[in-house]
This record gives structure tokens, C-alpha cells and sequence, in this order.
């Protein structure tokens, strides 16, 4: 309803109902485990072959883990073998999402990796034409396709009622709103980052809302501010795999009772990981590693 939402939690996968305690629901699903974590290898590309690259990772049958090299280990809650098609990764982490958000609950998936490891090509968060038309179609299209779908349904005891969609784009310290009209310049406009003295949380002053009335509606946005972070890449100097990229859907919910919820799906695409890592930075490369992370 039109009461504010919790701030976010962009470390948890779900946080509290976007509602006061009083009306909140208990959920039996996934909101109850918190964060989880889906391992998915990329297979060998051309380019990796060419430079004499082999695979070093074996997936052990039946279990969600994988193994590097002769004895190393780590499970996670899903491991997808570079074989997995997007549909399959689709179906077997996604589900407990959408049918969380349609409960109310906030949702939050954040693909993490170094550059070049499927970051873009797993969420489809640089969305085009041709992604849109190929099976490739990846995690953040088939989610929301699955939330309308499944709220449309005969007997899924929820309505959406309204939607919007907002689209960021963080570099170092600056927060660019990609739906907003460009500047002459080719650069979106950054957003001021205010503390909410009330509820300690941070909030972005001006912000872009496009409502959206479907799946096509949701896309069209993601499509038009993915191809602002393009072209504002090119005048950054490539930039792109060093920002972190957050597109929310906010929904308002009604559900057979009666109850209105207004849960905020979000997905965030992290600047490759390599930057936290690297040894040995140093000068403005320290500085802009440091601002990013
Ligand atoms: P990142 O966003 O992490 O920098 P990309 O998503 O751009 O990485 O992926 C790098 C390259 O690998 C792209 O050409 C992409 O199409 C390809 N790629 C990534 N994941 C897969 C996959 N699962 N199957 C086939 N190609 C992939």
C-alpha cells in the first residue's frame, strides 16, 4: 500500500515484506533460507581455446559441487555445468523468487564474477533485440515474463495492480540514472545520494520511474537504459565492466484477501570482481578499484 517500504538490503536475497510487521506473512518457501548461491561455469570460448585454455573444473554428478583441479572442493546451493542452457538455470533457481515476490516479500539476485566470466549473458542486463528473440534469453526476462505469467494465471490468488521500473548505473562514487534523458554531453544524469534521517537508510533524490504494464513494458524499459550503458561506456572509456548496474521492478500486489503488498525485485549486475582482487594495483588503478568496490 502507500506504506515506505524497509530500506533495501542488497546483501540478502529477501528482506522483510515491503509492509509494517503488523501485516506481515509468514512464507514457507524460499524467503525462509535467505541467501542462495548458484555456481554456474561458462563453457570455453573460442577466444579461450585460442589462447590454449583447458577446463579445469569438473562438476561431481548428482551433487552441487564442483572441483578444481585434483582435490579442491566447494559446494554451493546450485552448480550449473557449462552444458546448462539458460532455461535450465532459469528452472532451477528462479522459481522460489517469483513466487516470493508474489507473496510480497523483496527479492534481490546479483551476479558476481570477474569480466568476461557470463555476467551480462547470464541476466540479459544488456538487453537487445536479438537477445529478446533468441533462446539465450537470460535470468532477468524470464523472471518477470514468469511473474506476470504466473499472477495472470486462473486461481494464482494475486493481482498486480501497478508496476515501475527504475535503472542505475553506479560508477566510482556517482549514481547515473540511465532512463533519463541523455545530455547533450551523451552522459546520463547522476543522482544526489541523501541519508534518510528517519529510517537510517540511503536514498537516491530524482530518480527516473517508468510505469510498466506488462512483460514488454518491463523489457522495453531494461532495453532502453541498457543501451544508455553502452553508449555511456564508449565515452567513459569502457567503463562498463567496472560499474555496477541495479534494475528494480516495484510492484504493487493484491492478493485473494485482500491484502496489498508492494515487493521490489532487483537485479544487480556487480563490476567484474577481478578489480577487488588484483594484486600488486597501485596509483589511480588502487584509487578507482577502492571507489568501485
Ligand atoms: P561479463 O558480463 O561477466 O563480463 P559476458 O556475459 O559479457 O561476461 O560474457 C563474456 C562472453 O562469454 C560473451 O561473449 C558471452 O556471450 C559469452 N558467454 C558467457 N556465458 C556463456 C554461456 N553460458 N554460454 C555461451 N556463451 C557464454
Amino acid at each position: 500500500g502507500n506504506t515506505p517500504s524497509p530500506a533495501p538490503s542488497a546483501r540478502f536475497q529477501f528482506d522483510r515484506p515491503a509492509l509494517p510487521a503488523l501485516l506481515m506473512q509468514p512464507s514457507s518457501t524460499a524467503a525462509d533460507e535467505g541467501v542462495t548461491v548458484g555456481l554456474r561455469v561458462r563453457p570455453l570460448l573460442p577466444r579461450d581455446r585460442a589462447e590454449g585454455a583447458h577446463e579445469c573444473l569438473r562438476k561431481v554428478a548428482g551433487e552441487p559441487q564442483v572441483v578444481l583441479g585434483a582435490d579442491r572442493a566447494f559446494t554451493y546451493n546450485h552448480v550449473f555445468p557449462p552444458e546448462a542452457s539458460q532455461k535450465e538455470l532459469f528452472d532451477g533457481c528462479m522459481q522460489p523468487i517469483v513466487d516470493s515476490v508474489l507473496q510480497g516479500y523483496n527479492a534481490t539476485v546479483l551476479a558476481y564474477g570477474q569480466t568476461g566470466s557470463g555476467k551480462t549473458f547470464t541476466m540479459s542486463s544488456s538487453y537487445t533485440a536479438a537477445v529478446a528473440a533468441g533462446e539465450d534469453v537470460g535470468l532477468i526476462p524470464r523472471t518477470i515474463a514468469t511473474v506476470y505469467e504466473q499472477a495472470s494465471g486462473e486461481g494464482s490468488g494475486v493481482k498486480i495492480m501497478s508496476a515501475n521500473a527504475t535503472f542505475i548505473e553506479i560508477y566510482k562514487e556517482e549514481v547515473y540514472d540511465l532512463l533519463s534523458t541523455k545530455a547533450s554531453d551523451g552522459s546520463c544524469p547522476t543522482l544526489p545520494i541523501r541519508e534518510n534521517a528517519e529510517s537510517g537508510g540511503v536514498t537516491l533524490t530524482g530518480q527516473s520511474s517508468k510505469p510498466v504494464e506488462s512483460v514488454e513494458g518491463a523489457m522495453a524499459v531494461l532495453a532502453a537504459g541498457s543501451c544508455h550503458r553502452q553508449t555511456g561506456a564508449t565515452a567513459m572509456n569502457a567503463t562498463s565492466s567496472r560499474s555496477h548496474a541495479i534494475f528494480k521492478l516495484s510492484l504493487s500486489i493484491k492478493l485473494a484477501n485482500g491484502t496489498t503488498f508492494a515487493p521490489k525485485l532487483r537485479f544487480v549486475d556487480l563490476a567484474g570482481s577481478e578489480r577487488a582482487k588484483r594484486t600488486g594495483a597501485s596509483g589511480e588503478r588502487l584509487q578507482e578499484g577502492i571507489h568501485i568496490n
